[in-house]
Order: structure tokens, then C-alpha cells, then sequence
């Protein structure tokens, strides 16, 4: 048997030389390795390797186990035991399995260590820099028992299409239909055994359609001088043909690399994302940061780069959001008896509360009838104001384009009276009073989007349940230029 690898010299790259570096593809750590990890892409690593060592290249071989993921943790809920203590053990037993069979690695590592942690998190945020991620809300199988979201394996049930009992929520075994988990009858978690539900959760996706371009183009100059096989050059070929998808990165669990946000602090990168990351941190790890290329990637994130993130997925302190917006619908309009460019409005923002609001609209609403039954964002949490004598209890918001061209902004038709308005996004905590000035809220930082929606800091207003659910969308009812300030 070999002494462990730890003891000996590791090959650094030297500048003018040939360097050759040499992956196995990195083991799941769950399971005990079987002679189908050594054969199918370790042994032949390692005879390449000894061939290059002989000649006298300057050589690097690692591997090490992929610890990251749901397969981890299920493995840990299953034992009883901590994710920590799986990967600990199963890291041991490969270990052991390659020394027995005499593999010569220069470095058997792990994912799960801290320049796992630095280098994909640094690899995120400079795609978040360069503009290929973007942010969605979807619907996942939610185990309320476990209080985890569910991996479409990981829920059971009965085939729609052959009523094969124990069918996989991606699939069914029996008649080989690809299913949805939505769609299985009387869905169960395979972890608990208990009923999931639905759950809305948001993700960060990754936009490979615009990263095409550049990938294919590097594939057409490689493909055939490359030494790539004919299965590996085919599937990347039918991959660029069908076009690049977007795709999500980011998982609702714990054992994994933390997305470096505080919104998504509950989330971790999903291993597809991660596990190939393992290849570098675990070069960078063997060399005690002394290699070449992969030390440039290990830094600190910048506090400007945490603050654009904040900015544009919120949640940060940066995006506490203190106006009290509420759905409110205009009961009736008089001119203000003092001034010819205000209307006083009776707003109603629940069934039996109804506020006098004072609000400049004359011209952009001169036939003040077509504004009563209309729903609109009022501002509640504002100190009394007298505007030319009369009092105004709130505010109307509405939105101003270059040319004049003003409109309301409005709640889309199912929002129900004294919904609250916020971004979406952002942590709602609104004073009772506001005490900052409301226009440094509302005319600085609201400006309309695209398709005329109001954006707070990018961030959409959109009208929330009392469960924080998204219920209804908020637009100004004319079309209004990007850009244009909100009052
Ligand atoms: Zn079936």
C-alpha cells in the first residue's frame, strides 16, 4: 500500500514547461465506490498519469468525493446522523478503496471545504456581474413534515396513465412516462411518507442562451483538433443545436455552497452547479494556494459587489421598505375650493374606512367622473398634510412622463381593498408615521420599468396577502416612458 498522499511532494506548474493536469471525474460521496469508479474513469486517469511522470512532464492527478447535495442529505436522514458526519465517513472509505487498488493520486480532496466555498461563490458573482443571472419564482413539492422542499425523486405516488402505485415524480417506472410531481394521484414524500403541498420559492437561474455564442464558438475551433470522443462531440453538438436553456442554480437546502446573498441565505448552489467547481478548488486545495492559475479566483467578495447584489435581489438594509402602500378604489372626486389644479378624493382602503385625499390630477384627469370607482396605490403611513386648507389623510401615486403625460398607478383587477403594496423583495417594515420625508422614498428611488410597472430600487411593487403571498400586479393604467419618476 502506498503512504497517504498527503506525505508527498506536490508538482506546482512551472512556467516554459509542459504542465499536465489530470481529473477523474469526482465520486458521489453516499455510497461505497464499486469497480465501476475505478474502471470507467480513474484507472485510466492514473495509467495516463504514470505514462506522463515517466516521460517527465510536470503532472498533477486529483480527485476527490462530490459531498455536496440532496442525495447527502437524504443519506444523513436515513442514518439519523449529521450531512457533515456522512461525507467524513464516505470520504474515509474511498479513500481507502483507491489506495487498496494503488490509484496514484497527487491529491484526494473534498468539496465541502472553504476554497470550495471562495471560488464558486467567486465564479457567481462574476456571472452576476457580467448579466447572465436572473431571478424566478416557481412552484415546488414542499414536505411540511421535514420542512424541506422535494426533489422530484424524492416524491411518490400513482401513474396518471398506467395506475402503477409506487410511480417516481419524474418519471414512471412501469409505463415510462415522464411526469410532472404535480400530476402523480395521492403524491407522498418518499423521506416522511407525508402528503407534500405546493410552494412558491424563488431561484437564481443561470442564462446559457447567452453564453452560446461563445461556448459553441470555442467547440467549432476545437472539435476536431481536440481529443474529445465521439459521444462527448455529438452530445455537445445536438446541445447547441436544440439551443441553450436556461437554468436554475440555487436549491432550498443546507448542505451546500451558500448563495452569498442574504435574501437567498437559506439556499445553497445545486450540485450541478457546484460539483464541476470541485475540480478547481480541489487543484487550489493540494497546492496550499501556491498553483498558478486557480489562485487568481480565491479573493474576498467585494463589499461594492455585496451591495449590487443587495440592490438587485434585496433583503438587505438597503432594501427596508417604510411607506405603508394599500390598495385603495376612489369612492367620489370634488374640485378643491381653493386651488384649480387639485382634486379632494374620498379613497376607501377598507369596507368602512375611507380617507380625504388632496391630489394634483386636474390636468392629467380633467372629467373628474371617470376616475370614481378606479383602484389605486395610496400612500397611509403619511403625517396629515394641509394642501391650500384642506386636509390630505394619504397620498395617490402616480407617475409622470418628460412630455406631461401623467397616469395612475394602478392595481390589476383582483387586488382587494387595503392589500399592502411593497417591493417584491425587499423586507416590508413600515412605520406607523413615516418620519423620512416621502418623496426621498417615492420620488428618488420609485421609477417605472418595463410594461409600466414601478420599480423600487428595481425591485416591482406588487400586492401581497396578509401570508406575504403575491396576489395581484401594480402598472400605471397608461403606457408611461421607462424611467419616468413616481409622485
Ligand atoms: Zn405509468
Amino acid at each position: 500500500m502506498l503512504s497517504s498522499s498527503s506525505e508527498k511532494k506536490v508538482p506546482v506548474p512551472v512556467p516554459g514547461q509542459r504542465n499536465i493536469l489530470i481529473t477523474s471525474a469526482l465520486p458521489y460521496v453516499n455510497n461505497y465506490p464499486h469497480l465501476g469508479n475505478i474502471v470507467g474513469a480513474v484507472l485510466s486517469a492514473d495509467v495516463f498519469s504514470r505514462y506522463c511522470k515517466q516521460k517527465g512532464y510536470n503532472t498533477l492527478y486529483i480527485c476527490g468525493t462530490d459531498e455536496y447535495g440532496t442525495a447527502t442529505e437524504t443519506k444523513a436522514f436515513q442514518e439519523k446522523t449529521t450531512p457533515e458526519a456522512i461525507c467524513a465517513k464516505y470520504y474515509q472509505l474511498h479513500k481507502q478503496v483507491y489506495e487498496w487498488f494503488d490509484i496514484d493520486f497527487d491529491h484526494f480532496g473534498r468539496t465541502s471545504t472553504k476554497q470550495q466555498t471562495e471560488i464558486a461563490q467567486d465564479i457567481f458573482l462574476k456571472l452576476h456581474q457580467n448579466g447572465f443571472l436572473t431571478e424566478k419564482t416557481i412552484e415546488q413539492l414542499y414536505d411540511e413534515e421535514s420542512k424541506t422542499f422535494l426533489a422530484d425523486r424524492f416524491v411518490k405516488g400513482t401513474c396518471p396513465t398506467c395506475l402503477y402505485e409506487d410511480a417516481r415524480g419524474d418519471q414512471c417506472d412501469k409505463c415510462g412516462k415522464l411526469l410532472n410531481p404535480t400530476e402523480l394521484i395521492n403524491p407522498r414524500s418518499t423521506t416522511t411518507g407525508s402528503v407534500p403541498i405546493i410552494k412558491e420559492t424563488n431561484h437564481i437561474f443561470i442564462k446559457l442562451q447567452d453564453l452560446q455564442h461563445k461556448t459553441k464558438e470555442w467547440f467549432q475551433n476545437n472539435k476536431d483538433t481536440a481529443q474529445w470522443t465521439t459521444v462527448a462531440r455529438s452530445i455537445t453538438q445536438s446541445w447547441f443545436d436544440k439551443g441553450l436553456e436556461e437554468r436554475c442554480i440555487t436549491r432550498d437546502l443546507k448542505w451546500g455552497t451558500p448563495v452569498p446573498l442574504e435574501k437567498f441565505a437559506d439556499k445553497v448552489f445545486y450540485v450541478w452547479f457546484d460539483a464541476p467547481i470541485g475540480y478547481i478548488s480541489i487543484t487550489a486545495d493540494q497546492g496550499g494556494h501556491k498553483i498558478g492559475e486557480p489562485v487568481g479566483l480565491i479573493r474576498k467578495i467585494e463589499d461594492a459587489e455585496i451591495k449590487e447584489w443587495k440592490k438587485r435581489f434585496g433583503g438587505g438594509e438597503d432594501e427596508i421598505f417604510q411607506l405603508d402602500l394599500r390598495v385603495g378604489q376612489i369612492e367620489s372626486v370634488e374640485l378643491h375650493p381653493e386651488a384649480d389644479k387639485l382634486y379632494v378624493f374620498n379613497v376607501k382602503i377598507a369596507d368602512t374606512v375611507t380617507r380625504k385625499i388632496v391630489g394634483g390630477l386636474r390636468e392629467a384627469y380633467p372629467e373628474s367622473e371617470t376616475l370614481i370607482g378606479k383602484k389605486v396605490v395610496v400612500a397611509c403611513n403619511l403625517a396629515v398634510a394641509k394642501l391650500k386648507g384642506v386636509e390630505s389623510e394619504g397620498m395617490l401615486l402616480a407617475s409622470k412622463q418628460n412630455d406631461g403625460v401623467t397616469s395612475l398607478l394602478t392595481p390589476s383587477g383582483e387586488a382587494p381593498l387595503g392589500a399592502q403594496i411593497y417591493p417584491k423583495g425587499a423586507a416590508f417594515k413600515p412605520e406607523k408615521v413615516l418620519k423620512k420625508n416621502p418623496t426621498k422614498i417615492i420620488l428618488d428611488s420609485i421609477k417605472i420599468g418595463e410594461n409600466n410597472v414601478p420599480l423600487y430600487k428595481n425591485l416591482p411593487l406588487v400586492v401581497f396577502d396578509s401570508q406575504k403571498k403575491v396576489i395581484a400586479q401594480v402598472a400605471t393604467e397608461k403606457d408611461i416612458a421607462q424611467g419616468s419618476g413616481v409622485f
